[in-house]
Order: structure tokens, then C-alpha cells, then sequence
């Protein structure tokens, strides 16, 4: 039987990047039944929906997706597909792996960086609760509550302890937010109390992100609200290679979206130049998911010898290949 997999290929580099990612997925030899869908500002143009009903209807068949990233405009504009998706498919943890690849040139690549961001996906300031309280006085309102806290922190320790990794550390500004950040943090000593094999330490966001720049090799978990996050996914992305390389998964019950964590790179769209690492790694995690630990593996390890061989690299890693010169390397060490 195939594996059912919606994609939604976005905006930007997305539909580059979901395409090569689908080859290479292929060529591991998994029988897959993908169902393309559109969302995003593509999806608006053409049916006047940013997600169109045939999304959820394709994902509550499948229960799988694999996405590109959509357009969110800045100050204005129509709300992130992004947040609306993790919130009616209640994907509330976000799942991502950083990683140095084998052979990369970084400025840390002497250090053994392996660590995992576990991110709240469902409110905090995401919530998108704002308004003009006068003129020219503005709230946004920031909302953290026990329910979300408890699940993100317990899928947190749970993979912990199924993975046998050594330290969770919550990161949080309880200092300043004592009420909303507390309750976080709160949360997090609780669940952390019922997994004494795991070490458990808490940074405010400031510290933890000096501490990530001068000793990423110390982090293993990091447990975090949603908007510190997104900002320390885009940090931590920094010390491996940038954004074209780092993973990521939303995860609910019901659903499991794999998407990178870079945007739309609006920059370089249509170029060739896209680097579709991030998305593939992101598949790498999808085929485990699925069980399909094997083809899993070999993804991984394609793209791990491409990186190694350091011949058929993108430009946002100093290499010189177009995103289907990549993509054929990969592919190539797949046969
Ligand atoms: P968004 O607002 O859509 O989330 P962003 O502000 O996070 O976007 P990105 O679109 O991710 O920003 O791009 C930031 C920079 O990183 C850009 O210069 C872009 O070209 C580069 N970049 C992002 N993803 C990739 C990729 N897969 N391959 C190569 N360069 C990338």
C-alpha cells in the first residue's frame, strides 16, 4: 500500500524545493500517493482562499503533509497560513533537529552541535489577538495557559526519554512576564519533576541566546513558548549553515506537517538556487514517521555523502550547483 502524503508545495522556493524533495523521496523506493494541494498566496489568487477546504479535506485523509513555506505579508495583510494550519489541525509541538552535516564549512564546524528545539505552536503571542486600544495605542495580547504548556512540555521529556538524550532546558523571560512566562515555566517543572533521569535547566531568552552563540555544543533539548522559538529556530539555524538546512515537524495527535524552517526566500525564487536540504531532511523525519525507518535512513545518508563530498552544493553553503544539480546528487547516492 502507498503512503497517502498531502503536499502543499507554498509559495516562493516552495514549489522548488517540494519538487525536489519529491524526487528524492522516490527515488528511496517507498510507495508513496502524494495529493498536491495549494495554500498560501497562490491558493488566494486562484480560488480566493489562503487554505482552501481541499487542504484540511486531503490532510484528514492522509494525516501526513509535506509543505513548502507560504507567504505571510508583513505589518497588514492576510493572517500566516502557517499558524492557522497548526491551529485547526491542533499540530501544537514544533519539532526541530539541528544538526552540523558531515563536511559542511561553518564558522562552529569544529563543534558537535546536535540539538533539538521543541517549540509551543499554538498560542503565546501567535495568537493573533490585537487591537487599538486609542489611537496610536496598540495590545497584542500574549496568551500562555496550562493545557498548552503541560502538552509541549510533556511531548518534550517523552522524546527525551525515548531517544535516551541527557538535558531539557526551558527557556523563557519569567523575569520580566512573571505571570504569563511563569505559568510556562511553572508547567515545565512539573513535567520535569516526573522524569528525574533528565537533567532540567531553565535560561531566560537573552542569556540562552549569547549562551547558544558562545557554547552550542553544551544544548541538547531546548523546551520553548512559541515567539522565542521561532526567533531562537532562526539562531540556532545560523550555527549549522543557515536556513536551507534546518528540519522541522508540527506535530498533533491526529496530524504530522513536515516543513523547513525558512521562509518563502522571495530573493532568490525562480533562480535555481534554492537549497533543498532543509525540506528533505523534513522528509527524512516524514518517511520515520510513516515507519519507514529504512528509507529514512537512506535519505539521510544520501544527503549526508552529497554534503561530505562537498562537490554538488548550493550557494547558501558556498557551493556553486542549482537546487536540480543537488537534487541529482542526492538521488544519485540513493541508487
Ligand atoms: P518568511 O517571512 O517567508 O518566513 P524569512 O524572513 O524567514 O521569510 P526566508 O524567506 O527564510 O526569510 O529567507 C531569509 C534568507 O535566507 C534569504 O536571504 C533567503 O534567500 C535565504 N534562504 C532561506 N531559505 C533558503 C534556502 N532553502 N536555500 C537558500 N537560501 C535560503
Amino acid at each position: 500500500m502507498a503512503h497517502g502524503i498531502t503536499v502543499i508545495p507554498g509559495d516562493g522556493i516552495g514549489p522548488e524545493v517540494a519538487e525536489a524533495t519529491m524526487r528524492a523521496v522516490e527515488a528511496t523506493g517507498v510507495a508513496v500517493a502524494w495529493e498536491c494541494v495549494e495554500a498560501g498566496a497562490k491558493a488566494l489568487a486562484e480560488t480566493g482562499k489562503l487554505l482552501p477546504d481541499t487542504v484540511i479535506q486531503s490532510l484528514n485523509r492522509t494525516h501526513v503533509g509535506l509543505k513548502g513555506p507560504t507567504e505571510t505579508p508583513i505589518a497588514g495583510g492576510h493572517k500566516s497560513i502557517n499558524v492557522a494550519l497548526r491551529k485547526r489541525l491542533d499540530l501544537y509541538v514544533n519539532f526541530r533537529p539541528v544538526r552540523m552535516l558531515p563536511g559542511l564549512k561553518t564558522r562552529f564546524q569544529d563543534l558537535p552541535i546536535d540539538m533539538v528545539i521543541f517549540r509551543e505552536n499554538t498560542e503565546d503571542l501567535y495568537s493573533g489577538l490585537e487591537h487599538e486600544v486609542v489611537t496610536d495605542v496598540v495590545e497584542s495580547l500574549k496568551i500562555i495557559t496550562r493545557t498548552a504548556s503541560i502538552r509541549i512540555a510533556r511531548a518534550t521529556f517523552e522524546f527525551a526519554r525515548k531517544e535516551g538524550r541527557k538535558k531539557v532546558t526551558a527557556i523563557h523571560k519569567a523575569n520580566i512576564m512573571k505571570m504569563s512566562d511563569g505559568l510556562f515555566l511553572k508547567c515545565c517543572r512539573e513535567v520535569a519533576a516526573q522524569f528525574s533521569e533528565i537533567e532540567y535547566g531553565e535560561l531566560i531568552v537573552d542569556n540562552a541566546c549569547m549562551q547558544l552563540v558562545m557554547r552550542p555544543e553544551t544544548f541538547d533539548i531546548l523546551l520553548l513558548p512559541n515567539l522565542y522559538g521561532d526567533i531562537v529556530s532562526d539562531l540556532a539555524a545560523g550555527l549549522v549553515g543557515g536556513l536551507g538546512i534546518v528540519p522541522g515537524a508540527n506535530l498533533g495527535e491526529r496530524h504530522a506537517l513536515f516543513e523547513a524552517v525558512h521562509g518563502t526566500a522571495p530573493d532568490i525564487k525562480g533562480k535555481g538556487k534554492a537549497n533543498p536540504t532543509a525540506l528533505m531532511q523534513s522528509a527524512a523525519l516524514m518517511l520515520a514517521h510513516l515507519g519507514e525507518r529504512k528509507a529514512s535512513r537512506s535519505l539521510q545518508a544520501a544527503i549526508e555523502k552529497v554534503y561530505m563530498e562537498g562537490k554538488h552544493l548550493t550557494g547558501d553553503v558556498g557551493g556553486k550547483a542549482s537546487t536540480s544539480e543537488f537534487t541529482k546528487a542526492v538521488v544519485g547516492s540513493l541508487r
